[in-house]
């Protein structure tokens, strides 16, 4: 088989949130930067390089920041504003290239394979860099190679402000000598697995026969050792055909319990909400549909600030439901779905305001994964006695 002859370019904003502050704050430029808990008690959701520097890195507490850092200027961001940036980059990379995928708020994919007999790739992507900067005024970095994992890692060597392509022929030598936690996808314990066993480059996971990375970590060493052997046959998923997740409830019989069929609703957002977390997904797009004993079917739909959290999400579902529910029928289905999902576990919102609330939802997510979806809730989920009953379904839905 022959793997290497894609054209993928990987486009990622450099410190992207707070370089919507700067664009917003000029005075902030060169300065340590921290986007996220401006209180003790909070998180830092993201920093600049200049804040890097001193060690801090997200998720890290505030108070940890400050002692690194005196002087660091905290901000307390807005995923609203990110959110509103990030949709003008997609819409202006959409118009530009013929296959895009959308991976996280601030990074895409795209296929050139094909395109490369009519543009010079490295010039395509040099000048579709420069557009987004000239245009949205945020600064980006791209990496250009035969796959999505290498075309990141190339990405993730050149930025901030860089331009870097691996040519086929040059891809094992570009990952040779790099650190074996540079693969995507490389998580802390198998990091510290592998360094137990003297494997710190990639240079020498190539080596291990891959009969026993399988043996060691399964699956996911397969994929690791294909990673560092340059191979990834994984697709860019065009923008449109991203998935989207939803359930919807069937009533048992025909109700108009609304304050019932809310709570049924809060408890299917609280569900997709933890799913969307578990799978380190955010999705900016939510849509109720309820249908009519009559079978008639209505559906209302927003656009949201990029989220995984119930409160938004559900704050937004019931408002949706009260515009969508105008007539005084009885009801025989409610239904949400969460679309224009991407990869990213950033919470403004939730790193704002505590580290409290913060951890509340890491352990409220540890036990959920633990013991299941119903043992734990939120005490504004928990349903009444004689509820509406229903049956329910989930779907995975790929073309919406
Ligand atoms: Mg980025």
């Amino acid at each position: 088989m022959d793997f290497g002859d894609k054209h993928i370019i990987h486009m990622d904003q450099d410190a992207f949130f707070v370089s919507v502050e700067i664009k917003k704050n000029s005075k902030l430029a060169g300065l340590p930067v921290i986007i996220g808990g401006t209180s003790d008690r909070g998180v830092v959701a993201s920093c600049s390089y200049e804040a890097r520097k001193f060690g801090i890195h997200s998720a890290m507490p505030s108070r940890m920041a400050k002692q690194l850092c005196p002087h660091a200027i905290f901000v307390k961001g807005s995923m609203d504003e990110y959110s509103y940036y990030s949709h003008q980059i997609t819409e202006l990379l959409h118009e530009k290239v013929p296959l895009l995928e959308k991976a996280s708020i601030d990074e895409h994919y795209i296929d050139m394979t094909g395109m490369d007999k009519f543009f010079g790739c490295m010039k395509f992507a040099h000048e579709l860099r420069h557009s987004v900067m000239d245009q949205i005024g945020l600064p980006i970095s791209f990496g250009l190679s035969i796959n999505k994992t290498v075309s990141k890692m190339a990405t993730n060597e050149c930025k901030p402000d860089g331009e870097l392509q691996i040519q086929k022929l040059e891809v094992q030598t570009f990952l040779n000598p790099l650190s074996i936690k540079k693969i995507p996808g490389l998580g802390d314990a198998t990091f510290l697995k592998l360094s137990e066993m003297g494997v710190r480059k990639i240079h020498t996971l190539t080596q291990i026969p891959q009969e026993l990375m399988f043996k060691i970590l399964g699956q996911n060493g397969l994929s690791l050792w294909q990673k560092a052997n340059g191979i990834d046959n994984s697709p860019v998923v065009p923008y449109r055909e991203q998935k989207s997740i939803g359930k919807q409830t069937t009533f048992e019989s025909d109700s108009m319990d609304i304050a019932g069929i809310k709570i049924i609703l809060t408890d299917m957002i609280t569900n997709l909400a933890f799913e969307l977390r578990q799978k380190q997904k955010l999705t900016a797009c939510i849509t109720v549909t309820i249908r009519y004993a009559n079978f008639e079917t209505v559906t209302q739909q927003a656009k949201i600030p990029y989220t995984s959290l119930d409160s938004t999400l559900i704050a937004k579902a019931k408002d949706l439901f009260d515009k969508v529910y105008s007539k005084r029928m009885l009801l025989r289905l409610v239904g949400v779905k969460l679309s224009h999902l991407v990869s990213g576990s950033e919470q403004i919102d939730l790193y704002g305001p505590s580290e409290k609330i913060y951890n509340l939802y890491q352990s409220m997510d540890k036990m959920r994964s633990r013991y299941g979806i119903d043992a734990v809730k939120l005490a504004t989920v928990l349903p009444n006695k004689g509820d509406t009953k229903s049956k329910k379904a989930s779907f995975m839905n790929k073309n919406s």
